[in-house]
């Protein structure tokens, strides 16, 4: 009998914790991988990017498991009916994966589990897209932290080296099933096209020495772009921190553990999905109008920070923090639209995009949030314009026509009315 091991969003062969203990365990160690058809029959967008970004880390994975005259098994299905037809094509002994902690991925494993059980077949989990998981950092009465910092210094107090370490995964690649899988599925064949987009490189080694100066400033390269790596596992993350932990400045270090947050946070309140982490946030009432939300989702709301960010997000599927900030608190905040409805657009443009982190970004900026910014503390677009773009570069390069009154859009709204009005609507809904 083989051992499977079942990549998802850990898409590397080097540091991977659970295709480590496959390989270290049996000698006939198959690779696996499912386009998930729940999953992409629910995508929008014939050439999103993430789809590419991923077919191009399979193909390359299948080319280094073809040196050791192995290869990659990748099949488009619904998860449950892949592993029923694997199942009658295969003798399985186990079944390793790493864990993944959205709610949808929980219910996905709880069902193949159920259904390897039945069979006899182990199916296990490992730790691997983060430092600390669900309970690993939990207040002394074992309860899960509702707020950063405290979080964060537990998290410090928790580490140590070994947690850093990397799973060398090198030395038994020869336990690799030799065999010869059909061809990984074209984008064509799964529905999805071919996109041109262009990552940038990831240069965090370059950016953690200055970050907390460069970070705030969207015109320079001053973040890491390591985001989509991590979401899909091509960086790993232990090979981060271990480099972010040697810096004496650790401000980047801890945006490392933010995600780890709010990742804890999703996994403990999964209802945060969807609904406002403070429940009386729930009973704002949100004015919701299309045609503004349709003028912010293409960057036409006249706030030209506002704009850059749209438009930046659209063409590349990356926004830089600070305007992620500025554009949710101007479309929860200015607009009074659902966070919910900016949370989706994001998810269906970003390229790192990461439920856990989206979401808690979302519920920070609207106020709704862990540790959210007090509902009164209203981003001005124009003082963070003047603050954080300062000689209007970004917003030359995504909105170069901004200077120009008769193509410009005249903005949406007016501020000061848009802030009094938020303050009154939020009032009315927590006083309740
Ligand atoms: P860097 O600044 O170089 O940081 C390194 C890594 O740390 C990031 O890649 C990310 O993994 C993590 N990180 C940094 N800041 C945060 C943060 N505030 N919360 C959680 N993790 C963080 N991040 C996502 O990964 N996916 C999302 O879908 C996402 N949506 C967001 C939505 C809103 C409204 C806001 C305000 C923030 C969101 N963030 C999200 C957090 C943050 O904006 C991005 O992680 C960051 O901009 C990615 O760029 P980078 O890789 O250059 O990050």
């Amino acid at each position: 009998p083989i051992s499977i091991f079942w990549f998802r969003r850990d898409l590397r062969l080097n540091d991977n914790a659970g295709f480590y203990h496959a390989l270290k365990s049996s000698n006939a160690v198959l690779p696996f991988f499912i386009f998930d058809k729940n999953i992409l029959e629910k995508l929008e967008d014939a050439n999103d990017a993430r789809l590419t970004f991923i077919h191009n880390a399979l193909v390359d994975i299948d080319r280094q498991l073809q040196k050791y005259k192995s290869s990659l098994l990748a099949v488009y299905d619904k998860p449950l009916d892949a592993w029923v037809k694997l199942l009658k094509q295969y003798k399985i002994k186990a079944v390793y994966t790493n864990q993944d902690y959205e709610p949808y991925a929980k219910e996905r494993d709880e069902a193949v589990k159920n259904l390897l059980t039945d069979h006899h077949i182990e199916f296990k989990t490992f730790k691997d897209q983060v430092i600390f998981d669900t309970n690993e950092v939990v207040k002394d009465d074992g309860k899960p932290y509702t707020v950063y910092t405290p979080y964060k210094n537990k998290w410090y107090q928790k580490l140590k080296p070994f947690y850093l370490k990397s799973y060398q995964t090198e030395k038994y690649l020869v336990n690799l099933l030799k065999f010869k899988a059909p061809a990984i599925p074209a984008l064509k064949e799964i529905g999805f096209e071919k996109s041109d987009l262009q990552l940038p490189d990831i240069n965090y080694q370059r950016v953690i020495d200055n970050y907390s100066n460069t970070r705030n400033y969207p015109a320079v390269k001053g973040t890491s772009h390591v985001g989509v790596h991590l979401r899909f596992g091509t960086v790993s993350i232990r090979q981060c921190a271990a480099d972010a932990n040697k810096a004496p400045d650790k401000t980047w270090l801890n945006e490392l553990i933010w995600r780890e947050f709010y990742s804890m946070i999703l996994y403990h309140f999964p209802h945060t999905a969807n609904h406002a982490f403070r429940p009386e946030y729930d009973r704002i009432e949100w004015i919701n109008d299309e045609v503004q939300f349709d003028a912010w989702c293409k960057g036409e709301t006249g706030f030209p920070l506002v704009d850059a960010g749209m438009r930046e997000l659209n063409a590349t599927g990356f926004m830089h923090n600070r305007v992620r900030m500025i554009t949710a608190s101007f479309l929860s905040k200015d607009l009074l639209i659902d966070w919910r409805w900016g949370e989706r657009y994001f998810a269906r443009k970003l390229l790192d995009y990461e439920m856990a982190s989206n979401v808690g970004g979302w519920q920070w900026a609207a106020g709704s949030g862990t540790d959210a910014a007090p509902y009164f503390r209203i981003f001005n677009p124009d003082s963070q314009l003047k603050r954080f773009d300062p000689k209007m570069e970004y917003v030359k390069k995504w909105v170069p026509e901004y200077a120009d009154f008769s193509k410009y859009p005249k903005p949406i709204i007016d501020h000061k009315f848009a802030r009094e009005r938020c303050l009154k609507d939020f009032k009315k809904a927590l006083n309740r």
